[in-house]
């Protein structure tokens, strides 16, 4: 008998048919005799059509107190929805709202954090041997206002439960079936991993794996949740484990992740004077632009260039910044390219091993591919390449590491 997590994505809980056939994975461990609490996120789309609705109301932007208050009602719907596929079941199942189940957060509407999990009431719950739902994604603040966790938030919620009710197992659910090297839709010979360490899964997750929400590997390494990801189609096969330690395996690199959303910008002609990398830094971290791989060129007659790169969706933000300020930095030009890729390879087996990075250059020039930039850490090593040769490089590196 355990305590066991189950969260269910928006595509696992999308339509009556796929609710029903979450609870009967949910009752099917209820009637071994394991306590459950299981979180869902709101069905397929809601969420997204929600803020569509929104947009239609406001297209300057809703106040995020109301945002929050609207984007929540995905989840009251899916925990209501699964309560009652349970019920007709013929078991004892109880639906509670982020509030209800405990969920006190700061008052960041759109990206709150869970300060306090009071679990008085989910305990009760279980203590009468009810299936307890929870709406992931939601809590309430000081003002007893509705908050939400930023998209994605449902694996916080669920990582949050287990932590605080000290679970035997926290199981993420979602329409694949484990954590791949690389994507498996576009590469065919992509394997699935059956052990991940959480520094691992978060690099990842960052480079756009996108199957567990950063946030929440990060609150499970912190807590150490053991995470298993799996499938609520093929609910009998077993997943990828995410944790702190896995067992080496032969395989130096774990995946290959591609991220399309990327721009860079190049800041031509500056003084080669100390203090130039910081104005520019700053003013960009002020307004909040995250820039990722930096590249500086060798100062040549009292000049040099910086290049680097952002989110696709903050270039006209960072350009905009920069041009504003183009007389307080010192340049003379500035240049930009929002067509281009960034591909990572990524294990914690490479730190020993200097080969990786020949390897993976290797590859890439035998595909053909040019390297823009390249930037390395721990456990990755990354490419800013042309947009074009992001899936072939992908395919290229994938072949030379894991085949
Ligand atoms: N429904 C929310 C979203 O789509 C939360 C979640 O899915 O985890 O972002
Ligand atoms: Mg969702």
């Amino acid at each position: 008998m355990a305590l066991i997590v189950k969260k269910f994505g928006g595509s696992s809980v999308a339509d009556a048919n796929r609710v029903r056939n979450v609870a009967r994975i949910v009752t099917e461990d209820y009637k071994k005799g394991n306590s459950l609490v299981v979180v869902v996120s709101a069905q397929g789309d809601t969420t997204d059509d929600l803020i569509e609705k929104a947009r239609e109301i406001n297209p300057e932007g809703a106040s995020k107190r109301e945002m929050d208050m609207l984007l929540s009602a995905g989840e009251q719907i899916s925990v209501a929805l699964l309560a009652m596929a349970v019920e007709q079941l013929g078991f004892p199942v109880v639906s509670l709202l982020g509030w209800q189940a405990g969920f006190q957060t700061d008052s960041k509407y759109g990206v709150a954090r869970i300060k306090r999990l009071d679990v008085t009431r989910l305990e009760a719950e279980l203590a009468r041997k009810n299936i307890v739902i929870v709406a992931g994604f939601q809590g309430i603040n000081k003002y007893d206002d509705i908050t939400t966790l930023g998209r994605g938030g449902s694996d916080t919620s669920a990582v949050a439960i287990a932590a605080a009710l000290h679970a035997d197992r926290c199981e993420i659910y979602t329409d694949v079936d484990g954590v791949y090297s690389a994507d498996p839709r576009k590469v065919k010979t992509a394997q699935k991993m059956q052990e991940i360490t959480y520094d691992e899964m978060l690099e990842l997750a960052t480079l756009g794996a996108q199957v567990l929400n950063n946030r929440s590997v990060e609150m499970a390494k912190k807590y150490n949740v053991e995470l298993e990801v799996r499938s609520s189609l093929e609910p009998t096969v077993p997943g990828t484990i995410v944790k702190e330690v896995v067992q080496m395996e032969k395989m130096l690199i774990r995946g290959v992740a591609k991220d399309g959303d990327v721009a860079q910008i190049s800041v031509i002609g500056l003084q080669d004077n100390p203090g130039v990398a910081f104005r520019i830094f700053h003013l960009l971290a002020q307004k909040n632009i995250n820039v990722d791989v930096i590249l500086q060129s060798i100062g040549r007659s009292g000049t040099k260039d910086i290049t680097f790169t952002v989110p696709r969706p903050q270039l006209k933000d960072a350009v905009g910044t920069l041009t504003e300020y183009q007389s307080v930095i010192g340049f003379q030009s500035l240049t930009s390219n929002d067509t281009v890729a960034k591909v990572s390879v990524v294990g914690s087996g490479m730190e020993s091993h200097p080969g990786v990075a020949a390897r993976m250059f290797e590859a890439l020039y035998e595909a053909g591919v040019n390297i823009m930039m390249i930037s390395t850490s721990e456990i990755k090593i990354s490419v800013i390449i042309a947009q074009d040769d992001a899936d072939r490089a992908v395919e290229a590196v994938h072949d030379a590491f894991i085949g």
